[in-house]
């Protein structure tokens, strides 16, 4: 399979180049080629399949060119084997017709360890067969550097340097980055913010001379579309556990980059009955904005009790556009260019296409503790804030209740402990046992001023073969 950019330019890459690239050089994503499609009749001979199984039929149209389906299998077979519970995505009923799949029981406790844990293989894998190097280097405000570390923790050929804002993070997220142990695992906090962490980032890739030309950075943010591929197949799942391919599904997805609810799309296109699509946000709402009156204008970042989905441009989104465009690069490439001067819109007929299978909310963070403790006192069940927003939005876009509504639990109500006092309820999230030490265990990090070239000369002296 072959990777073309969402802005029609840069060069199409086979999946090893995609997987070791950020930004295409146009400075587009890539997307696939085309899409394998599934009938009901494979789709429905699924059913019962172990997770890492289910995930190799999803995925393997994929990777095909660059990995042996024994390879690949085994790979999946280690990475789903980390996860705390023996169905890797349960489900949990909510009410006669409305679910919450659990993806929170991997290391990190939110969704991200379901790409990020594949993701490090995948990149261990590859540069081995290559015999080479790569530093990951990224910025996190929280989930994301977690996730990514404890994904490449036994990486023999990556070093992460992961950059997060001294001081500005929850002590959950923090010590879920810094108590990780590894002389391939760097914590940088930054004396700034988190926009000073991603600035750094941003500088460090646009100039590697820092490194001596004698490895090369890699990015793991939600760009990088090995982590889409790795979120389609939990959509598969919970529609084969609740009598898909044969009934339709609705699902919700609490949204920030936009690259959880693509990959739920991805799977409508590959042949899964999927007919309602809602996109959650908080009150950082430009997706809901889009949706609701096609207009895409970027606002203030604001400070929500869901800090994952705080952005104020939705990356991924930029993968929905090209399909809109009927993958015209050159269309996406001047609206997304216009739209860095203001608001912009699109077709009235392309925006009504992507109105059929989506619909959005915004939920702010009022509403977001009401249903935290609804649904507490409805089910004694806690959510995370990222998940409530998910499950308010179903509730308030449901188009048919004869059809499952399953929102996607991205996180586990432990790593956000704030949005629980402030819903008003008396209970504590517990960490699940196997985390129940976190906060006895002894936490590693450096502690540097904001300044890139301290932070660059801090990664030319640390990583492996310095
Ligand atoms: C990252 C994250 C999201 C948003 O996912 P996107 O793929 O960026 O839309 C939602 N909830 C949690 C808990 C997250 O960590």
């Amino acid at each position: 399979m072959r990777y073309i950019s969402t802005r029609g330019e840069a060069p199409a890459l086979g999946f090893e180049d995609v997987l070791l690239t950020g930004l295409a050089t146009d400075g587009g994503l890539y997307v696939p080629e085309s899409l394998p499609h599934f009938s009901l009749e494979e789709i429905r001979s699924w059913r019962g399949l172990p997770y890492a199984e289910l995930a190799y039929k999803v995925m393997y149209p994929f990777v095909e060119d660059a990995i042996p389906a024994d390879d690949f299998r085994q790979m999946l077979d280690d990475t789903y084997a980390v996860f705390s519970h023996q169905a890797v995505a349960p489900l949990v009923q909510l009410d006669s017709n409305e679910w919450v799949m659990e993806l929170f029981r991997g290391p990190t406790l939110a969704f991200k360890d379901f790409a990020l844990q594949l993701l490090g293989r995948l990149l261990d894998y590859v540069l081995e067969k290559r015999k080479q190097h790569v530093v990951i280097m990224g910025a996190t405000s929280g989930d994301t550097g977690s996730a990514a570390i404890e994904g490449c923790r036994r990486c023999e050929h990556v070093d992460i340097f992961i950059l997060h804002p001294h001081q500005r993070v929850s002590e959950v997220q923090r010590r879920q980055m810094t108590t990780v142990q590894g002389d391939n695992i760097h914590n940088i906090a930054v004396k700034g913010n988190f926009d000073d962490c991603q600035r750094m980032v941003k500088e460090s890739f646009g100039n590697q001379s820092f490194l001596g030309g004698k490895t090369q950075l890699a990015a793991v943010n939600s760009i990088n579309w090995a982590r889409i591929m790795a979120q389609i197949v939990y959509y598969f799942q919970a529609s084969l556990s609740l009598g898909g391919p044969d009934r339709s599904m609705a699902f919700s997805v609490p949204t920030g980059n936009f690259g959880d609810i693509f990959a739920g799309y991805l799977a409508k296109k590959m042949g899964l009955p999927i007919n309602q699509l809602v996109i959650a946000t908080n009150r950082n709402d430009i997706l809901h904005r889009f949706m609701s009156g096609n207009k895409y204008e970027q606002h203030q970042l604001e400070h929500t009790l869901s800090p994952s989905m705080d952005i104020m441009v939705s990356s991924n989104f930029e993968r929905l556009l090209f399909d809109l465009h009927g993958r015209d690069g050159a269309a996406v490439k001047t609206l997304l260019e216009n739209a860095t001067r203001g608001p912009v819109s699109i077709e009235d007929y392309r925006w009504k296409h992507a109105r059929k299978v989506f619909d959005s909310d915004a939920v702010d963070d009022k509403a977001t503790c009401d249903t935290i403790r609804e649904i507490y006192e409805q089910n004694e069940y806690l959510l995370d804030p990222h998940t409530a927003i998910g499950v308010r939005a179903a509730r308030n876009c449901r188009r048919d209740s004869a059809v499952p509504m399953i929102t996607l639990g991205t996180a586990h109500p432990a790593k956000f402990p704030d949005a629980i006092s402030e819903s008003g309820l008396s209970v504590e999230p517990q960490l699940p046992a196997h985390m129940a030490d976190l906060f006895e265990r002894e936490e590693s990090y450096t502690v540097l001023d904001n300044n890139v070239s301290e932070v660059q000369g801090f990664i030319a002296r640390h990583w492996k073969n310095a």
